[in-house]
């Protein structure tokens, strides 16, 4: 792993030298993905699919070119089931919105768990109160381990669709999803899973995973802000209705009657985030050049580091132990508020994430107010986690 693809690493802050661990929040972007805005910007930026003319053409082709490279990376069969969005947040909202439209009615339920950020959770309570239909939350135990035991009760025959997170962004715990799919489908619910934390951290197929929808953000994977995906089976899609209006989403317009494009047309209404989609690809490019399983790895050894570093420590709390669990921690000082201990973890150069994480309702399931997030990328180091732990214990000094 190169840091230096990374100049923001080389940044202070409060005269320190930046220690990054805000990774679940966004990553930082190597060099070869800002060159890529760069290098769009500066030669081919145009607005795309609607030009006849040369330069309209060129980046028409990069961003096709992006959309193939995504379908690829995730094992998509067609790239008509790759819609590009600003992130995880509209990827769901799209289907909660749209499927919920078409297919959810009065008294039906929507199943989600009780560690689902709050875009896994509002955009489901919004089509409930829409439609008259029931939320439904399948609840995790101590370890922050969803309860599969309650599953198969919790998919009747009223369920209309199953939305799981993949990895949870508080709790770190990597969900058995092929097991909650295969239980879903076997009684023909589908399934959309929130991968926005899971697309760095594993090779995510979703042949394999056979779920119907699939949600991420490009910024949390080493891309740039303002692009998504959202994966979705053709047949589904197809029986989906628009989204949004707008341009490109539209065949033939009048004000009598108008026709909607093929997919994924339809679902991308106004102009994309052109560079940003491009970006996505040098990122997914990135991770490649580096290997999948080779930063999975990397990042299970920080994460082992650092929690046997922490353990160590007296009157230190964790929130999600689970076996399977992606390289985030979180945890309080007993008797130290978390944006206490985030603040002087910050004065010596250590951005953690604090606070409740849009995770409110693990926050009242432990009834505190919010933890301390350290979550790790293909960067980190174990140096980096020695002036963190460092930094904790002067905290503690300095709060208690
Ligand atoms: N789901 C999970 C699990 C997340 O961690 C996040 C981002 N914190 C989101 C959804 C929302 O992602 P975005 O803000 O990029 O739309």
């Amino acid at each position: 792993m190169n840091r230096d693809d990374f100049p923001i690493l080389g940044r202070t802050i409060h005269n320190c030298r930046l220690v990054y661990f805000d990774n679940a929040a966004t990553t930082q972007k190597p060099k070869q993905v800002t060159d890529t805005l760069l290098f769009y910007y500066n030669r081919f930026n145009s607005n795309i699919h609607r030009g006849v003319h040369g330069l309209s053409q060129e980046a028409t082709a990069l961003f096709e070119e992006a959309r193939k490279c995504v379908k690829k990376y995730i094992n998509a069969p067609s790239e008509q089931e790759i819609i590009f969005t600003k992130g995880t947040t509209e990827s769901i909202n799209l289907v909660a919105s749209s499927f919920g439209k078409a297919f959810i009615n009065e008294g039906d339920e929507i199943l989600i768990t009780e560690m689902e950020h709050h875009s896994n959770i509002v955009p489901w309570q919004m089509i409930c109160d829409e439609k008259k239909a029931h939320l439904k939350v399948l609840p995790f135990n101590e370890n922050g381990v969803l309860c599969m035991d309650l599953l198969d009760n919790f998919l009747t025959e009223k369920t209309k669709i199953a939305a799981i997170t993949h990895t949870s962004n508080t709790l770190g715990t990597i969900n058995d999803i092929k097991k909650i799919i295969g239980k879903a489908h076997a009684k023909n619910i589908p399934v959309l899973i929130d991968g926005a934390q899971a697309m760095s951290h594993e090779r995510i197929d979703v042949q394999e995973l056979d779920c119907d929808f699939f949600a991420f953000s490009g910024h949390k994977m080493y891309a740039p802000m303002g692009v998504g995906v959202l994966y979705g089976k053709e047949k589904l899609l197809n029986a989906m209705p628009p989204y949004q209006g707008g341009g490109e989403m539209v065949q033939q317009v009048s004000f009598e009657k108008t026709t909607y494009n093929e997919l994924p047309y339809k679902f991308e209404a106004g102009t994309p985030s052109v560079g940003d989609v491009i970006g996505l690809k040098t990122a997914i490019e990135y991770m490649e050049n580096i290997g999948i399983e080779k930063i999975a790895d990397y990042k299970q050894e920080l994460l082992r580091y650092a929690f046997a570093k922490l353990s160590q420590m007296e009157d230190i709390e964790f929130y999600g132990t689970a076996p399977r669990k992606a390289a985030i921690i979180s945890f309080n000082l007993k008797g130290i508020h978390p944006f206490d201990a985030g603040t002087i973890l910050d004065q010596f150069g250590v951005a953690v994430r604090t606070g409740h994480h849009c995770t409110q309702p693990i926050m009242t399931k432990f009834g505190i107010p919010g933890t301390v997030r350290a979550s790790f990328a293909l960067y980190n180091t174990f140096e980096e986690i020695d002036l963190f732990i460092e930094a904790v214990k002067k905290a503690k000094k300095m709060l208690l």
